[in-house]
């Protein structure tokens, strides 16, 4: 169970603003904490950001968060790098010297230089997909503080990243809304006395679509969040339900329970993000607005918080709160995941890879919305193998899973 060690985690042995990189800097959870830092310089100081291969993005995030390292995770971008920075430094204003004294890399070996760096002391893992697993590792291998949004990671390599949380003594602390709603209730609870921990789904856009009609939707309707404004692909999870699924394994990595142990409701308003039902029968929620700015600055600053991070829900406006079981026949991605965990082995990791390749050939227009989940449901039954001792052997698994699935989603299946 990982939140003892995050309980238990010492303060920082620094003063002064809390030393961040950022993995993922050009995505959605990456660029929300770029504006934290302008907004908040006396407690966060970003200074390293990560991206995968667009230059131009990165050189502006680290702009405007005065970070000194810049580095891509795609080797072969090194070149391009250089040249946006020729154009990028032409461009820079007065105020702006500091971004004309960058340090650029590329790599994953310099991704790893980064994270480990003696004077960080956060790594925010925003990358999209299992490809974070990388520098998740790598921090945590250093002993490194991560706080993680990047629920792929986990997902996958669960045993790997809890083997090294152990070995090393680095610590984990959530993003993922539901999961920092939880974490921050647990905090103040004895877990011998919480029955079941209850995430909350907002159902995406196609909660109350006619399920035969899914075939028709088009790429801009699913990745249209009714309440959250995120990245493509996590948008697409949220529309299959998968991002549910997805959490519902994070869970119970995190806090160490059994699946039975996870609830997930529906709640259409995203104002309750996670919930506990103890053993005496009463039931304790996390509410806050739907803005990630909570969970991430409350994970980067972790034990500290921020003042007026977010703005406080006004309880008299709220409308009634909904929340409702899910439709096992419209969202079969929840039991895919439950029964992923049980099946063991590699399983999980089956269906992260095949989920992320189906959503990618969604994103491209090579395969129909409703085709998604039964690509991932197919690869768990066909797709087997122990669990991966090492990352080599889990990019292995990986690698065999997305030539399958991909396979299948040129075919007509
Ligand atoms: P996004 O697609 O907007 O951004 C992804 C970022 O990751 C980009 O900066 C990209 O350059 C970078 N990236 C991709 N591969 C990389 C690699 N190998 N190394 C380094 N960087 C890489 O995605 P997002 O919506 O910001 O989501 C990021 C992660 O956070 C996902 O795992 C998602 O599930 C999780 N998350 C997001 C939200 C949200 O509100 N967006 C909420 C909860 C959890
Ligand atoms: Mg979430």
């Amino acid at each position: 169970m990982l939140v003892p060690s995050c309980i238990g985690a010492a303060p920082r042995a620094r003063s002064g603003p809390v030393s961040v990189v950022v993995v993922g800097a050009t995505g959605s959870i990456g660029t929300t904490a770029v504006t934290l830092a302008e907004r908040f310089p006396e407690r966060l100081k970003i200074i390293g950001v990560v991206g995968r291969e667009r230059a131009d993005p990165l050189l502006e995030a680290a702009r405007r968060c005065g970070a000194n390292s810049v580095v891509l995770s795609e080797e072969s971008s090194y070149a391009a790098l250089k040249s946006a920075y020729s154009t990028f430094l032409a461009k820079l204003s007065s105020e702006d010297l500091p971004a004309s004294r960058l340090s650029l890399e590329a790599g994953p070996e310099s991704v790893t230089k980064l994270v480990t760096r003696s004077d960080v002391d956060v790594v925010l893992a925003a990358a999209m997909g299992m490809a974070g697993l990388h520098s998740v590792l790598a921090a945590l291998n250093a002993g490194k503080r991560v706080a993680l949004a990047n629920k792929e990671s986990l997902v996958a390599g669960g045993a790997l990243v809890q083997e090294s949380l152990e070995r090393f003594g680095g610590t984990l602390i959530p993003v993922d809304s539901e999961h920092a709603a939880l974490f921050s209730l647990l905090r103040n609870v004895r877990f011998d006395q919480v029955k079941h921990l209850v995430l909350t789904a907002s159902g995406g856009p196609f909660l109350r679509r006619a399920v035969n009609t899914l075939k028709e939707v088009s790429i801009a309707d699913a990745v249209k969040h009714p309440r959250w404004s995120m990245g493509a692909k996590i948008s697409i999870d949220s529309a299959t339900m998968m991002n549910k699924a997805l959490e519902l394994i994070e869970a119970v990595w995190l806090f160490g329970v059994e699946h039975q142990r996870v609830k997930v409701l529906i709640h259409p308003q995203s104002l309750v993000h996670g919930m506990l039902e103890m053993h005496d029968g009463s039931t304790i929620m996390h509410a806050s607005s739907a803005d990630m700015s909570g969970p991430i600055g409350s994970a980067l600053c972790f034990p500290e918080s921020i003042p007026d991070l977010i703005p406080s829900l006004s309880l008299p406006q709220l409308e009634n709160l909904v929340f409702e079981e899910v439709e096992g026949a419209r969202f079969p991605a929840i039991a895919l995941a439950r029964g992923a965990l049980d099946a063991g082995g590699a399983a999980c990791a089956v269906l992260n890879s095949s989920n992320e390749v189906a959503v990618h050939a969604f994103l491209r227009g090579a395969i129909s919305f409703d085709r998604i989940v039964p690509l991932v449901s197919r690869a768990l039954e066909e797709l087997q193998f122990a669990a991966p001792k090492t990352p080599t052997e889990l990019h292995q698994v990986d690698r065999e899973v997305r030539a399958k699935v991909s396979e299948w989603c040129s075919g007509s299946f």
